[in-house]
């Protein structure tokens, strides 16, 4: 029996397709990626924006004529829109068996053996749970050497941030033990990992409502592992980005030098709209505490433009946060209202043409900058961690015969690596003397000081 399992949205659902598919390899499936020759077919859907959530319905449309052909063919809906829509997914979408909300994975066994042995026609769980197990049920076991690896530490969030939908579809957070990710990083190691990912949509307030060790302390923990060389993190809300966590950034040695500390938008009126909790003021004065720290460090960032109310002036604002800032890249979003988040119902809406136009003035800032920064690094040695052959030769350049490898900096920034020894493979930590920067990524050569 074979399953087909796609994904789409943040990496908390890469996360939970492996999950996903532990569960059906549980009850006897194979993972394929045949579509067509599935018996059973799961979408992991995100509902982050208006977009994502169109992706899911128009690629759930198209199982109807593949549903005809198999009548035997079982269809799950996953994930965020599954929470979000719950009874009504199957009311638009009768093709859908099983529609299964971001708190249900450890009952998907069950939900589909009913299904095949015509128990039930239909299932509906979308029920939030309390109960942190929920969250580790099938929790990823890597079988192959795997250099980088996410690592969930918490779920949900509780900041209600005016635009967005995550703590209605994720609930309120909840953290799990040291102990157990400590067991799940372990496996992670034993498998040959490098470098390991937390996630959670606040990192910062892990295990407060616990009373477990918090989010630094449990940073120092895995730092102590033997065998693990890079401990990345993310997301950190600015608000709670404590000073004990900004010193980790000096103090921990395996903690890379990266942060994705996400601003939305440069203009303190617009933050407050947002309820960010904090002002673009507080916000640089973290990011000069950080740079005090690790004076190399790589700062990312997250924009949304087109916010409902944000005039041209508030827009120039986060213009010229960029330049203050000098983020290493970011992430820019139009604005989307989104079902049951306050600021659908805020005035003064942005019409798709502005937002355009600010998408793209973001967008040509940072790719000038992002150039810039990343063509300091020519004629540098950067340790790079080897992830696999590049899916496709860096821009420009034309040699197709030569292999390519892709890694990362320990600040992430992707490097290509031409091939030229042994040593140049998949989980290979190297140095690499970058020759050339490209508008996103790097591209170097094995160091000769190896
Ligand atoms: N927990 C993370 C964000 C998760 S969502 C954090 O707080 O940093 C990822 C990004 O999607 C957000 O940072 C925001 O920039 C964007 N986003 C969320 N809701 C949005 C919406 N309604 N419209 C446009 N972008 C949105
Ligand atoms: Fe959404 Fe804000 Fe929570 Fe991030 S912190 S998930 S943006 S509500």
């Amino acid at each position: 029996m074979l399953a087909y399992v796609e994904t789409i949205g943040c990496q908390m659902n890469v996360y939970d397709t492996e999950r996903i598919q532990n569960a059906l390899k549980s009850i006897g499936y194979t993972i394929t990626t045949d579509l067509e020759g599935a018996d059973i077919i799961v979408f992991n859907s995100c509902a982050i924006r208006e977009k994502a959530q169109q992706k899911t319905y128009s690629f759930l449309g198209r199982l109807s004529a593949l549903k005809a052909k198999k009548t035997s063919l079982i269809v799950v809906l996953a994930g965020c829109v599954a929470q979000q829509d719950g009874a009504r997914v199957r009311n638009r979408l009768p093709v859908v068996d099983i529609v299964m909300g971001t708190h249900a994975i450890g009952s998907l066994p069950q939900m589909v053996t009913d299904i095949r042995e015509s128990k039930r026609t239909s299932v509906v769980n979308v029920d939030f749970s309390n109960d942190i197990s929920q969250f580790e049920a099938f929790a990823t076991v890597p079988q192959k050497v795997e250099p980088s690896r996410f690592v969930t530490i918490m779920q949900g969030c509780d900041n209600f941030c005016t635009y967005c939908v995550v703590p209605y579809v994720r609930s309120h957070e909840i953290s799990r033990s040291p102990e157990n990710i400590m067991t799940e990083i372990k496996s992670v190691i034993e498998a040959g990992g490098k470098e390991i990912t937390l996630l959670g949509q606040n990192v910062n307030s892990y295990g407060k409502k616990e009373g477990f060790p918090n989010f630094t302390e449990l940073l120092y923990q895995i730092s102590q592992l033997k065998g693990l060389e890079r401990i990345r993190f993310t997301t950190s809300h600015p608000k709670d980005l404590s000073e004990e966590l900004i010193s980790a950034f000096g103090s921990n040695p395996k903690l890379c030098g990266h942060i994705h500390l996400p601003v939305q938008s440069g203009s303190s009126a617009v933050l407050h709209r947002m309820n960010r909790h904090y002002t673009r003021d507080e916000y640089l004065d973290k990011v000069i505490k950080l740079r005090q720290v690790n004076p190399n460090i790589a700062i990312t960032t997250d924009i949304i433009v087109g916010f409902p109310g944000e005039t041209n002036e508030d827009f120039l604002e986060t213009v010229s946060l960029l330049e203050e800032v000098r983020y290493d890249s970011l992430f820019a979003f139009m604005y989307s209202d989104r079902q049951g988040a306050p600021a659908r119902l805020f005035p003064e809406k942005i019409s798709d043409f502005i937002k355009k136009e600010r998408i793209h003035s973001v967008l040509k800032t940072q790719e000038r900058i992002t150039l810039e920064k990343l063509s300091l690094l020519v004629g540098t040695c950067q340790s790079v961690l080897i992830e696999g052959e590049s899916p496709r030769l860096a821009d420009g350049i034309s040699d197709a015969k030569e292999d390519q490898y892709m890694g990362r900096t320990n600040c992430n920034r992707i490097v290509h690596v031409a091939y030229t020894k042994n040593s140049v493979r998949k989980g290979a930590l190297i140095p690499v003397y970058i020759e050339r920067a490209f508008s996103h990524s790097l591209y170097g050569r094995l160091s000769d000081q190896s």
